[in-house]
């Protein structure tokens, strides 16, 4: 930037150079009397003032003040004033003078800023198209850089993502050592201001909290319009996460499906030499006499196992089902002791003499739901007690009235699940460190029981205390009438 003194006392030269003039032009003139010289002397003084300023003008008024006591208020040639009224001429014509070039600098400073204020609307507008038109082919921080240096024409402008840990530069200038700076300001929430280097940093925050912040070199803003500048970036750091996030969510779908279609896929393939096996080993049952005592208890293992792995093949099947969203209900009334009695049968020999208790009362109302794809459910807690818990200790379902509900409980004497885990064991794939090392598992199952039981609109949850065993509730919505005829 150029020294602003020299173009001052240009100025001011000039002023008083027109003065003179002013002056010169009274004298030779004939028939100009004091009053003409008056008022040419302060037009020129108004002219100056609305060109060029309050100092120019006021030094042309004192010279103006001069000349005209001196060549145009009698006794002319002198500075003194013979008339008393002549010296009220005077000191009006100062301050008429004064006064105007007052109210012509402050309406052409008042002018200038309005100018600028619009011109920061324009620029601020243009940063905010900007910034919601970036691509994708390049990151959000470092197109706002590039943006705020070109439209704001700074020498540099330096962003920094406080949370991501990133610097964006945009701008002719690299300013090497801003980093601490730019820390620094996003700590304390300030703004820091350089005038010798020209330079500012200013925190950026958003609901309150400093997310980040800007370096400008070489631009003066109104701290209004920084505020708004600063708001923009801060829409700018949003974006940039609301963008990561959506990409790693659109990723984390895609393995998703992909897991979802393959275990689809895989569970298929099973099926049907699963069939032949089952229809094999029944065969073989089916006429014990001739079968020698080992073979037929190797024929069973087969058959018990064959269901197993059937069992395993459904859950697979269930499982792309429910998270492709295809489950069908086939929703009638039932009893709930019909279905829990059926769930036992199957666990027939897996039970080992394990007591299995059961208390479910007659009377309870009957519940509105799929029985096959709750009976899955219901499984499912029941094989994780009896996966979980001391062998010989004891399994208890019961089943109780709820509000419009019935209750139905898996309680197990393990060792129970800790505050921590109750909601994780229901995430997919999720398995607790204890049971990885211990039993075989998909960490599938109580993910694909509880989706099942809220698609009926009922619940699953952990209750009782942990370290007494766990308790699982299913919440069913009964039907209307109390129960089946
Ligand atoms: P999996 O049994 O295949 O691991 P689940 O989804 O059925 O998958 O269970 C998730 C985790 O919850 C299990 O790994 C186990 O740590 C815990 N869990 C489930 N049921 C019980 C239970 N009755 N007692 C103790 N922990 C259990």
């Amino acid at each position: 930037m150029k020294p602003r003194a020299p173009v001052v006392l240009r100025k001011i030269a000039f002023s008083l150079a027109l003065v003179s003039a002013t002056t010169a032009g009274g004298l030779l003139i004939p028939g100009v009397n004091a009053t003409t010289a008056g008022f040419a002397y302060l037009l020129n003084i108004l002219a100056l003032a609305a060109a060029w300023g309050l100092v120019e003008a006021v030094v042309a008024s004192a010279a103006a003040m001069l000349c005209f006591n001196y060549f145009f208020l009698p006794p002319v040639g002198r500075f003194t004033i013979a008339e008393h009224q002549n010296w009220v001429a005077l000191f009006a014509f100062l301050a008429t003078a004064l006064v105007a070039s007052h109210l012509s600098d402050r309406a052409k400073k008042q002018t200038l800023e309005a100018k600028g204020r619009q011109r920061e609307t324009e620029q601020l507008y243009a940063l905010s198209r900007a910034i919601l038109l970036t691509n994708a082919t390049q990151s959000i921080g470092f197109q706002a850089a590039q943006h705020i240096a070109q439209i704001f024409d700074c020498r540099a402008a330096v962003l920094y993502d406080a949370k991501a840990g990133d610097l964006f530069r945009g701008g002719l200038e690299d300013l090497p050592d801003i980093e601490p700076k730019l820390k620094q300001v996003v700590i304390q929430g300030s703004t820091l201001r350089d005038p010798a280097s020209d330079l500012m940093v200013a925190a950026v925050t958003l609901g309150g909290n400093p997310i980040g912040s800007l370096a400008l070199k070489g631009i003066s803003l109104s701290d209004g319009a920084l505020q708004a500048l600063l708001n923009l970036v801060a829409i700018a750091f949003e974006r940039v996460r609301t963008e990561e996030a959506a990409s790693r969510a659109e990723v984390a779908r895609q393995n998703e499906e992909f897991k979802s279609t393959l275990l689809d896929a895989i569970a298929h393939e099973f099926k049907t030499p699963l069939t032949s096996i089952k229809a094999a080993a029944t065969s073989m049952l089916s006429d014990p006499s001739k079968l020698s005592d080992q073979h037929g208890e190797l024929a069973t293992i087969i058959d018990e196992e064959a269901d197993r792995l059937s069992l395993l093949v459904t859950e697979a099947v269930r499982m792309s089902e429910i998270d492709a969203g295809k489950v069908r209900l086939d929703r009638r009334p039932h009893r709930v002791r019909e279905i829990v009695e059926h769930v036992l049968e199957h666990f027939g020999a897996r039970l080992e003499g394990r007591a299995l208790a059961l208390d479910v009362p007659e009377d309870l109302p009957s519940v509105w739901v799929d029985d096959d794809l709750i009976a899955l459910a219901l499984r499912q807690l029941i094989d994780n007690g009896l996966k979980y818990s001391p062998p010989a200790s004891p399994i208890v379902v019961t089943a109780a009235a709820g509000d419009n509900s019935v209750l139905i409980r898996v309680l197990d004497r393990g060792p129970g699940i800790p505050d921590r885990d109750r909601e994780r064991v229901f995430d997919k794939y999720y398995r607790r460190q204890t049971a990885k090392d211990r039993v075989p598992g998909t960490g599938l199952g109580l993910y694909i029981a509880r989706e099942i039981v809220r698609t009926h609109g009922g619940d699953l949850r952990i209750e009782g205390e942990p370290g007494a065993g766990s308790e699982f509730c299913m919440s069913l919505p009964a039907t209307e009438e109390r129960a089946l005829p």
